[in-house]
C-alpha cells in the first residue's frame, strides 16, 4: 500500500479513541465510569430541539448557501457585539460542520508548507494535527501549571520567527481550565501586530467560565488587533449540542471569502436542519446555559476538592470549562496494584483496565505529567469515579 506519508502522520484523536473505549467496554455491561468524553451530559434544550423540528416540517431540507443561512449569520453577528463588543458583517462569518471544521478552514486558508503555528502547551490534541494537514509546522511554547497555565510570554518571545504564521489562543482552555488575563492577550496581541502573524482564538468554551472572571475574545481590544484574528466558537458546548455540529469562525473578509472556497469543496453548507436549531439557540435567552454553567461550577468545586485529598494526586483549580488536569508525577515510579506506573498512558490503562475510570492521558495534550479528566458528567458519577480512583491508589504495594 502507497499511501499518502502526510496523512499517515496523522495521529487518532485520543480524546475521541478514549472516549469510544469507553463505550465499548459499557456495552459490554462493564460499568466504566467515563471522565474522557469533552461533552456535556445535559441535553439539548427542548426549544433548540423543536425549532429542528419545525425546520423539517417546514421543508428546509436542500442545500443553503455554503457560508450559512443569512438568519443564521445575522444572529452570529448580533451574538458577537452582544457578547464580545465585536461589529463584523456577515461576510465576515462563514458557518461549519463544527468548531473544529471551522479550524481546519483556518489553517488551510493561512499556512504555506513550512510556515510555524505556535501552539501553547498543553493544548487541544487536535492542533497540531491540523497544523500538519496543512503543511505547516506547530512549534510548541510552555504553560506552566505552576503559574495557572498562563502562557509564558518570554517563551512565547523566543519561539517567533520569521515563519511564523499565526497563534492559536485558547481561552477558556481545553485541557488546563487556564483563563487568560487581558493583561496576557494584550501581550500576544502585541507580538502579533509587532512580527505581523494572525490570531486563531478558539473561544469554544466562552460561557463556561466560573468565580465570577469574565471571557474577553483577544479581537475586541483593538481595529487592529481584530484584522489580524478568526475568532472560532460554535454551539456544541455552550448549548449541549456536540451532535449537531455547527461552529463558526468570524475575520477578515479575505480570509473567510478563502475559508468559504475552501468548504465549498470539501463539504458544502453544514446541515441545514442543524443551522435551524443553531439559529434558535443563539437567539434565546441564555438561561439553560447559565443553569449547566452553575452546574458545573459545581462538580469543578467537588472534584477539586476531592482530588487534592488523594495520595500522591493533586491539580489546579480551573477557571473555565470542563476538565481538570490531575497530576500524576508523583504517582510515576510507583508500583499500584502490582504494576509500576511510568506514563500518563499507563495511567490511563491501568485505571480504565482496573478500576474502570476512564481518562485521558496527557501525552496527548503534550504533557505527560497529568492525565485529563472531564467533569461534564453527573456529580454521581464523578463521586463514584474519584472513589474508584482513591481505592486503586490506596492499593499500592
Ligand atoms: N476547540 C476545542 C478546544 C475543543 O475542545 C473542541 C471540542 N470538540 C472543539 C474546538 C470543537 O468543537 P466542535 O467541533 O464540537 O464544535
Ligand atoms: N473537544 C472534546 C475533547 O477534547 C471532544 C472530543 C474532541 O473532539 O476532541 O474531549
Amino acid at each position: 500500500m502507497n499511501l499518502s506519508i502526510k496523512a499517515q502522520s496523522i495521529s487518532e484523536s485520543s480524546t475521541l479513541a478514549i472516549t469510544a473505549l469507553a463505550n465499548q467496554l459499557k456495552s459490554k455491561g462493564i460499568n466504566v465510569i467515563g471522565f474522557g468524553a469533552g461533552e456535556p451530559d445535559f441535553d439539548t434544550p427542548e426549544y433548540i430541539k423543536e425549532a429542528a423540528v419545525k425546520a423539517i416540517k417546514e421543508g428546509r431540507t436542500k442545500y443553503t448557501p455554503v457560508s450559512g443561512i443569512p438568519e443564521l449569520k445575522e444572529a452570529i453577528v448580533d451574538k458577537f457585539e452582544k457578547d464580545n463588543n465585536l461589529k463584523y458583517k456577515p461576510s465576515q462569518i462563514l458557518v461549519s460542520n463544527g468548531a473544529k471544521h471551522s479550524l481546519y478552514n483556518v489553517m488551510q486558508a493561512l499556512c504555506n508548507p513550512g510556515d510555524e503555528v505556535i501552539i501553547p502547551t498543553p493544548y487541544w490534541v487536535t492542533y497540531p494535527e491540523l497544523v500538519k494537514m496543512a503543511d505547516a509546522i506547530p512549534v510548541y511554547v510552555k504553560c506552566d501549571p505552576e503559574k495557572d497555565f498562563r502562557i509564558d510570554i518570554d517563551d512565547l518571545k523566543a519561539k517567533i520567527s520569521g515563519k511564523t504564521k499565526a497563534i492559536i489562543i485558547n481561552s477558556p482552555n481545553n485541557p488546563t481550565g487556564a483563563v487568560y488575563p487581558k493583561e496576557d492577550l494584550k501581550e500576544i496581541a502585541q507580538l502579533a501586530l509587532s512580527h505581523g502573524f494572525y490570531i486563531i482564538s478558539d473561544e469554544i468554551y466562552e460561557e463556561l467560565i466560573y468565580d465570577g472572571r469574565r471571557h474577553v475574545s483577544i479581537a475586541s481590544l483593538s481595529d487592529e488587533v481584530k484584522e489580524k484574528t478568526i475568532v472560532v466558537n460554535g454551539v456544541s458546548k455552550a448549548y449541549a449540542m456536540t451532535g449537531w455540529r455547527i461552529g463558526y469562525a468570524a475575520g477578515p473578509e479575505d480570509v473567510i471569502k478563502i475559508m468559504t472556497n475552501i468548504q465549498s469543496h470539501s463539504t458544502s453548507n453544514p446541515n441545514s436542519i442543524a443551522q435551524y436549531a443553531s439559529l434558535a439557540a443563539l437567539r434565546g435567552n441564555k438561561d439553560d446555559v447559565f443553569m449547566m454553567r452553575d452546574e458545573f461550577e459545581l462538580r469543578r468545586n467537588y472534584m477539586v476538592q476531592r482530588i487534592n485529598g488523594i495520595k500522591y494526586l493533586s491539580c489546579n483549580t480551573p477557571h473555565g470549562a470542563f476538565y481538570i488536569m490531575m497530576n500524576i508525577q508523583e504517582l510515576k515510579g510507583r508500583k499500584v496494584n502490582g504494576a509500576t506506573i511510568s506514563s500518563s498512558e499507563a495511567v490511563a490503562k491501568i485505571l480504565l483496565e482496573k478500576a474502570n475510570v476512564a481518562v485521558v492521558p496527557g501525552d496527548g495534550f503534550g504533557t505527560d505529567d497529568f492525565v485529563r479528566l472531564s467533569y461534564a458528567t453527573s456529580i454521581k458519577n464523578i463521586k463514584s469515579g474519584l472513589d474508584r480512583i482513591e481505592a486503586f491508589i490506596n492499593s499500592e504495594v
